[in-house]
């Protein structure tokens, strides 16, 4: 079976077609602010101009495969959570197609897909997730639906990391510019540790953060300790998930995912309990038009389909609605 999936539920614009085995296209058109954060306008409007050449590029490069748009068995589109204006564009294009081409629809929740995706290339059976990204800071894990154990009380840790690097005069994403400066830092300055039973929370300490950087402290200073601090509290609440569970695998997802000092921390705690340690292709990590496919075909193979009158996009769409009915 083929599958189609367009992710849009925030700066990434990236449509991927999967089968069973492997992904066979993967196209990206990223937003890319020309200052400050993520505007959802703005992005919305960059997802609604590039969305069409976007599959141009995915359907040129089937045909240079041999697949014929009307091999594709199943359109996937990434239905929440995200932001609106993002996501309403993206489920017009998947409508489009899916009545175009007359293949079912399938609505993805888009946390399930970053899980699913990681189960699927690294073989974990039943991992304990650290969902890491700009707006989501999770950690998952499958007590017959998924469940999430932990999570962020205010802001995921990426957009933590990014609000700090913009003021500290850093373009956006801050998230490869805080870990180059971090690599350099040599004193630890103490910020606020905020683990609430298994949540934690990030804007007291981007705060504190900013203020030590005021007060004249070194940037690789200020980067490093703040890396050290939101990193901890993560795997602390990730370590207290594998244990309270039982499970024996963890699986990283989203794109903090890609900072080498956070997977250095996993990598240790992981050693300790000796749990093993997951972690996707690069571009399988952060958020990608891939893992939507691959998800939507796992749900359509298991009897899912979101007829066209039921697809409308869902901002607040949580992991734990979806029911799971596969293993
Ligand atoms: P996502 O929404 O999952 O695609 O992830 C985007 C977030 O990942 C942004 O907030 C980036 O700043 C962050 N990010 C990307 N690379 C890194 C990195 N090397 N270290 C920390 N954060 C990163
Ligand atoms: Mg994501």
């Amino acid at each position: 079976m083929i599958c189609l999936g367009l992710e849009g539920t925030a700066w990434s614009l990236s449509a991927g077609v999967v089968d069973e085995r492997d992904v066979i296209v993967l196209e990206n058109d990223p937003y890319v602010p020309e200052k400050g954060g993520i505007h959802p306008r703005e992005a919305a409007q960059h997802h609604s101009e590039r969305v069409g050449p976007l599959l141009g590029r995915v359907f040129k490069r089937l045909g240079e495969l041999g697949i014929k748009p009307e091999d594709i068995d199943v359109i996937a589109f990434s239905q929440g959570p995200g932001m609106g204006p993002c996501l309403r564009v993206v489920a017009t294009a998947a409508r489009v197609l899916s009545l175009k081409l007359r293949k079912p629809l399938v609505g993805v929740n888009h946390c399930l897909a970053h899980v699913e995706v990681g189960r699927w290339k690294c073989d974990a059976r039943n991992p304990v997730t650290l969902y890491v990204s700009g707006g989501n800071s999770q950690i998952i894990a499958r007590r017959g639906n998924y469940r999430v154990f932990g999570e962020t009380l205010d802001i995921g840790v990426g957009n933590a990391i990014d609000k700090l690097a913009r003021h500290m005069g850093l373009p956006h994403p801050g998230g490869p510019r805080i870990e180059e400066l971090a690599k350099k830092g040599e004193k630890y300055y103490e910020l606020p540790y905020v683990v609430k039973g298994m949540d934690f929370s990030f804007s007291g300490l981007v705060t504190a953060a900013k203020k030590l950087y005021d007060s004249g402290v070194r940037a690789e200073d200020v980067a490093f300790s703040f890396q050290e601090t939101a990193f901890a509290m993560l795997v602390e609440v990730t370590e207290r998930a594998l244990a309270y569970l039982g499970l024996d695998e963890v699986l990283i997802a989203g794109g903090v995912g890609a900072n080498s000092r956070l997977r250095e921390m996993l990598k240790i705690m992981c050693e300790d309990r000796e749990a093993r340690f997951y972690s996707p292709p690069k571009e399988l990590l952060g958020d990608n038009g891939a893992m939507i496919a691959y998800t939507g075909l796992l749900m359509y193979s298991h009897g899912y389909e979101t007829p066209v009158e039921n697809s409308h996009v869902k901002p607040d769409f949580r992991i734990e609605e979806v029911e799971v009915l596969w293993d």
